[in-house]
């Protein structure tokens, strides 16, 4: 729409496009991507298309074209977005939301960080030192989380293994005082395994190349990938500084690393027996742990082989199975990087947390709040973590259905202009089968794990079956041949359908660390590890509540995300990947037509065309177009801007096209616009 964009680009927003059928659209967002036109509208949603190369738009020049302008002004780029949530907020007093979405290694997580980037270089134009310093803060949390929280995947060199939600927030003036970040489960189960071709998290290699000599004892074996795309050495020290500068301790940072040296060497222990004892064979590395977690190395020993429980009144030691402490060796493993991930997390939120803001002297201080959280997961072997990411993403839908549909029925509404309703498909039923009460799976989970009997994956799977055979979106073996009758179901998702293997479900959700190990913990004479740790303190006659399940965990923190995100004016972004195979040139035609369908692009095409277009606020449509009538320039001399704006397009001939709002004028076909542009050109 933008009048410098021309058709050899194809059309910048897909509301414009001829006829909204999947060919035009697919045509529109290929020719686009070709041209190295990587972002293209629908309406006020972003749709971008990863490029897989160098792009010359995120310069500085280009963030001076964005600042302050209209979103139909320039050429789509997500600046244009970020600069609408901050307008919106800053105008509108409004805290707004700009959730990405899309698959892994679509460029959700590089998006999130040009919106910081860009929000950061458009704000505090007096250099006050304050909001530098909160500025910095914000925008280096970045670089330790992804160490910290990312991995190679097969599909993405960088993978996020975690979801995140960033709250920026702003004073009065508008310049960023402070910010929170929400965490969503880390994929924690990566600590001890790796797919083929895949990688732990990037913060083990960066220790383990730079104190190479240090460890050169331990054999890494589960770390031998070398990636010659990531620079671990250099990346350490940037993530040192990083952490330093964020205000990280010599003590914490060193505590970090002992956490991850401990986890290493957790990774090389193995457990033998001996008649009827359980024992450690590679003894030493008892004692290096004992020394990385400033304990005794009896207690380590201890805490490997034996289990302390409570029989009536009576405490005893329990000896482990051989197998059963090689579980417990690897819930330490997992739980430590957790643990220590959060507790990371947290010290960067005491930081960044807004200080010193009145706001009975200077106003409530809004939001803008940036969501980048994993997309939707099928994988060859799908578990529970595949379910949770993709349980998430059935209520990110949810919410996209209904924030898109009510905003424009409430705006619409809300200024007396008549609408008519478009279907979407309404995923709440997915949602619905996942998370009901006592009927859905994660419920039905839950109850499995609670069995005093046994439990098992398999029992579980069968307490499914006998629940969900009926509803719509579940399927068993009974009805699909393909599924493995003790192992497997399948759900269909509104982005497809996912088989998953139930093995593993009930560990993953009854997520169980013994409790010796908290205490081992807890009982450090390190202080920082002492404190990520505080449930140690307990005695074990003290510990009585059962722990809520993971599933329980994610399904409140989701639940609770998605309200946080409601009460927010959203802005989307809506990430696609091109091809698997990381080519700037190859737009797999398939592949991206399954996810312009799940995404639900076409039906927002419509919507969004049902409705009007463009709509603007009468001052500021008759500041962009007032040269291209007599009865408004250079003035006006009608009642109202309403009245001017009425005037001016009954002259030109558009009044069949258009609406009057109580504070906007509603546009329905983009042609008008493009017309008035054409004609505000020849005039200009
Ligand atoms: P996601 O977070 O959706 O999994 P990322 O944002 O990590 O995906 O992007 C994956 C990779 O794709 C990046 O490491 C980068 O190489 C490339 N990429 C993504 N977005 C862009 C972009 N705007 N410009 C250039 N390369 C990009
Ligand atoms: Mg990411």
């Amino acid at each position: 729409m933008a009048e410098h964009e021309s058709l050899e680009f194809g059309k910048a927003d897909f509301v414009l496009l001829d006829n909204v059928s999947l060919e035009e659209f697919m045509a529109n967002l290929k020719l686009r991507f070709e041209k190295g036109r990587i972002y293209t509208y629908i309406g006020e949603v972003v749709v971008s298309v990863n490029p897989y190369r160098a792009m010359n738009i995120y310069g500085r020049d280009t963030i001076e074209q964005y600042k302050g302008r209209e979103l139909y002004e320039r050429p789509p780029h997500l600046f244009a977005i970020a600069d609408a949530a901050y307008k919106a907020m800053k105008r509108r007093n409004k805290d707004t939301c700009i959730v990405i979405s899309g698959e892994s290694g679509a460029g959700k997580t590089e998006a999130s960080k040009y919106i910081m980037q860009y929000i950061a270089a458009i704000t505090n134009p007096g250099q006050r030192a304050e909001v530098e310093r909160v500025k910095n803060m914000l925008l280096k949390s970045n670089c330790v989380l992804e160490a910290f929280g990312n991995a190679k995947t097969n599909r993405n060199d960088n993978s996020s293994r975690f979801g995140k939600y960033m709250d920026i927030n702003f004073d009065f003036k508008g310049d960023p005082i402070g910010g929170h970040i929400n965490n969503y489960l880390l994929e924690k189960s990566r600590v001890i395994f790796q797919q083929e071709g895949e990688r732990s998290f990037h913060s083990f290699y960066q220790v383990t190349n730079t104190f190479q000599l240090f460890y050169s004892s331990i054999s890494l074996l589960s770390l031998s990938l070398s990636q010659s795309s990531i620079d671990d050495g250099g990346d350490f020290k940037a993530v040192a500084d990083a952490m330093k500068v964020i205000g990280f301790t010599a003590d914490e940072l060193q505590t970090v690393y002992k956490v991850l040296a401990t986890i290493l060497h957790l990774g090389n222990l193995t457990f033998g027996v001996d008649g009827d004892t359980t024992l450690i064979e590679n003894s030493k590395v008892v004692a290096v742990i004992g020394d990385l977690l400033a304990t005794k190395e009896e207690n380590v020993e201890k805490a490997l082989l034996y289990r302390t429980v409570a029989t009536g009144r009576d405490v005893i030691d329990k000896q482990h199975t051989a197998q059963e402490a090689s579980y417990g060796r690897d819930a330490l493993a997992k739980a430590m990087y957790e643990r220590m991930f959060c507790w990371i997390v947290g010290r960067i939120n005491d930081v960044i947390e807004v200080k010193n803001y009145d706001a009975k002297v200077h106003g409530k201080n809004t939001v803008i709040g940036v969501l980048d959280i994993y997309g939707f997961e099928i994988f060859q072997n799908n578990s529970f973590e595949q379910f949770c990411i993709n349980y998430c993403n059935e209520k990110l839908q949810q919410l996209f259905i209904q924030l898109v549909l009510r905003q424009e029925q409430e705006e619409y509404q809300r200024e007396g202009i008549p609408w008519k309703h478009i279907d979407f498909f309404n995923n709440q039923i997915i949602v619905d089968l996942v998370e009901l009460q006592h009927k859905g799976i994660f419920s039905v989970l839950d109850e499995a794990c609670m069995n005093v009997g046994k439990v098992t994956d398999k029992v579980f799977l069968q307490g499914l079956n006998s629940k969900l055979a009926n509803h719509a979106h579940y399927t068993s073996r009974k009805v699909h041949k393909s599924l493995e009758f003790d192992r497997d179901f399948r759900v269909r998702h509104y982005a497809g359908n996912v088989v998953y293997s139930v093995v593993g479900f009930i560990d993953k959700n009854k997520d169980t660390l013994f409790q010796d190990f908290k205490r081992l913990l807890y009982n450090s004479s390190n202080p920082v590890l002492k404190v990520m740790w505080p449930e140690g303190k307990l005695k074990i006659t003290e510990v009585t509540k059962r722990p809520l399940t993971a599933a329980t965990l994610f399904k409140n923190s989701m639940i609770a995300l998605v309200e946080n995100l409601a009460c927010k004016e959203p802005y989307y972004v809506r990430c696609i990947k091109p091809n698997d195979v990381k080519s700037p040139l190859l737009f797999e035609h398939e592949r991206c037509r399954h996810q312009v369908e799940y995404l639900g692009l076409l039906e927002n095409v419509r919507v969004r065309r049902a409705g009007f277009a463009n709509r603007q606020e009468y001052p500021r449509f008759l500041q962009r177009y007032k040269m291209i009538s007599e009865f408004t320039w250079p003035n006006h001399d009608l009642p109202s801007e309403k009245e001017a704006v009425k005037k001016l397009l009954q002259g030109c001939g558009f009044e069949q096209d258009v609406a009057y709002g109580k504070t906007k004028v509603f546009i329905r076909t983009p042609r008008t616009l493009f017309c008035l542009e054409e004609q505000r050109t020849e005039m200009v």
